[in-house]
């Protein structure tokens, strides 16, 4: 896809991420797992971040996380981002530990997120790529 001002700038793919972004594909957000000391993390790299041992697993993500910490953009700093304002960019924390910076949507009111707030993972399709985006969890 040609890379304009219109479009967003797309992440590389590489021998290490493809499998994330081929499991979103299939509708599953998946972390890596440590088969030495059970730690859970995402972005992917080769090596655990917490044993930095290279024994590890994909694992699909139940979808529950909780809000770490967000900002909300009232201001595009690319183009291709003028038309969504506001929106929040988010560090989110999946039920299974792994961390990772994503956007909560769904929101009326940015000014209601809270810290710790239960979110329920949705993946949205960004110029044909699946990507992992959170929305507030509401009780029925
Ligand atoms: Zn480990």
């Amino acid at each position: 896809m040609e890379n304009t001002d219109l479009n967003i700038p797309m992440p590389e793919f590489n021998q290490l991420n493809q499998p994330y972004w081929d499991s979103l594909a299939q509708g599953h957000l998946s972390f890596q797992h440590c088969t030495c000391c059970a730690h859970n993390w995402l972005p992917p790299r080769s090596e655990c971040p917490h044993c930095l041992e290279d024994k590890w697993t994909w694992q699909a993500a139940s979808g529950k996380a909780k809000l770490i910490s967000w900002v909300v953009y009232h201001m595009a700093y690319h183009p291709a981002f003028a038309q969504r304002l506001p929106y929040a960019v988010a560090v989110v924390e999946l039920a299974e530990g792994a961390r990772l910076i994503s956007n909560v949507v769904g929101v009326e009111d940015f000014e209601s997120l809270k810290i710790d707030q239960a979110l329920q993972l949705v993946i949205e399709k960004e110029q044909g790529l699946a990507i992992p985006r959170f929305r507030p969890l509401k009780c029925i």
